[in-house]
């Protein structure tokens, strides 16, 4: 049998070797650690986590990370075993003691009659065999220079620029208005494609004010070089004049809202649809280094956005990523180069539990290619499945940024019925997940 190649022993590569090598396929795994170090890892084992020791919730029912856990759990995942051996108390969060965790995943990958390991860093993207690429969000300089080639510039980024994202149905449209600046489109959906957010002088000025006061959080050493290349945080806008975001991404031009015409508004924030389903939507050019009980503070200031619940806080951080929903097919590969496979954060997801289950799938596939077969992704109503969807061509690939898995990702449930309690509904999502998740892995054992 042809082997698989895996080149990153992180989260996603090592849950990737562990279930490709659980379906009968050889793995080499490819790891530069501990001969070339990046500036986050410390040591030489599997799946290291470089900065939280936690996983973030448990709660299947409720929440999508959770759900993400249980789904990982029922199909054998390696990184939620070794994290359920290893789990410390934490209220309703999975967290770990971290050497105990990453030390009982390598020994279990190196225990695995089918993995066997290269030590050495991968500089260029392989032309033959099967590969999956898993080299996360500090890749090796030589490996992204590879990767920038084979993809284009710009579709290769080196730093991630996320302005936060609200869930569609918590925004108040009585008070916030759908246009796009001067009506600008074709057809109605285009000239209707931003949702507006008006503020009155007094109300920019308290919101500037507080923008300034925010705390913030710091880059990691050796985080910042090259950070400054167009994402500007809007508090270093902030700074830079009192005005400068009223003629920046804030300007009220080319806008009349629909429910006060005779009104011009002094400021407008816009945000813009952020996935095909439209339950998602963005804030426009207002990535921010705030931190996270900051950012809810301050953007609850805005009009219409008072009740406003978070899919995704902002935030900018050294992450390399591609441009997934162009580059990659349904099946994670590069389109260009089918031998190759992306998994983990490099597929743009964000974070340790989103990357495992990104190498969990990637794993599988690979593995299903090898045997002869194919495997399809696992449907969009469930965790994993509404990721990847969201990675391959869900998400918008002009502004795409890397994304947490949550229930903004799912089709909605009770579009029709009355509005439920956020908690019914969560469940009602979770159980509808965990229903097609067992079929998906019914349809394929
Ligand atoms: C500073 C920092 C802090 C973070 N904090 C958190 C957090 O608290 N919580 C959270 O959920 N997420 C956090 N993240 C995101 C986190 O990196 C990911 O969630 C997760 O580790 C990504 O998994 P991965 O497998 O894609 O990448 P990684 O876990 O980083 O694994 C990639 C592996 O590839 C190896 N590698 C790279 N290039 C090569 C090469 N050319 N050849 C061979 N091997 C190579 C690396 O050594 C590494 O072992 C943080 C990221 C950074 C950079």
């Amino acid at each position: 049998m042809e082997t698989l190649h895996i080149i990153g022993g992180g989260m996603a590569g090592s849950e990737a070797a562990w279930q490709a090598a659980e379906a009968g396929v050889p793995v080499v795994l490819h790891e530069m650690r501990p001969h070339v170090g990046t500036f986050a890892h410390r040591t030489g084992d599997f799946a290291e986590m470089v900065c939280s020791n936690s996983f973030r919730s448990d709660d299947h029912e409720r929440n999508a990370v959770g759900l993400l856990h249980w789904e990982m759990r029922a199909a054998g995942g390696l990184i939620m075993q070794m994290a359920e051996q290893h789990r410390l108390p934490a209220g309703g969060a999975l967290a770990v003691d971290r050497d105990a965790f990453s030390g009982a995943v390598t020994a279990a990958l190196r225990a695995h009659p089918l993995i066997s390991f290269s030590e050495q860093e991968v500089t260029e993207l392989p032309s033959t065999g099967h590969w999956i690429v898993a080299t996360g969000p500090l890749t090796s300089g030589s490996l992204a220079e590879s990767i920038r080639a084979a993809t284009g510039a710009e579709s290769l980024a080196f730093f991630d620029a996320i302005a936060p994202i609200v869930y569609a149905d918590t925004i108040d449209m009585d008070v916030a208005w759908r246009q796009s600046r001067y009506d600008k489109g074709e057809t109605e959906e285009e000239q209707k494609a931003y949702i507006n957010c008006p503020m009155n002088r007094e109300q920019y000025e308290a919101f500037i004010d507080a923008l300034l006061a925010a705390e913030k959080t710091e880059f990691h050493e050796g985080e910042t070089a090259g950070y400054f290349d167009g994402c500007l945080p809007i508090e270093v806008m902030a700074e830079r004049g009192r005005e400068t975001l009223r003629h920046g991404p804030m300007k009220p031009v080319g806008l009349t809202n629909s429910h006060k015409p005779e009104e011009k508004a002094y400021a407008v924030v816009q945000l813009r649809r952020d996935n095909a389903l439209g339950t998602l939507y963005n804030i426009v050019g207002f990535q921010t280094k705030m931190k996270y009980g900051a950012q809810i503070a301050v953007f609850k200031m805005i009009p219409g956005l008072e009740q406003a619940s978070f899919a995704r806080l902002g935030g900018i951080h050294r992450n390399t990523f591609i441009n997934s929903p162009t580059l990659l097919d349904t099946q994670m590969r590069m389109k260009s180069r089918p031998n190759i496979r992306f998994a983990g954060q490099i597929t743009g997801v964000e974070g340790y539990v989103e990357s495992a289950s990104m190498g969990l799938l990637a794993g599988r596939m690979a593995a299903a290619e090898i045997k002869g077969g194919a495997l399809r992704p696992p449907g969009i109503e469930t965790a994993m499945g509404s990721l990847v969807n969201h990675i391959t061509g869900g998400a918008e690939a002009k502004t795409f940024q890397p994304m947490n898995v949550n229930f903004g990702l799912f089709p909605p449930i009770d579009a029709k019925g009355g509005r439920r309690g956020r908690k019914d509904r969560y469940k009602a999502y979770t159980d509808r997940a965990k229903e097609s998740f067992t079929q998906w892995l019914a349809d394929h054992s």
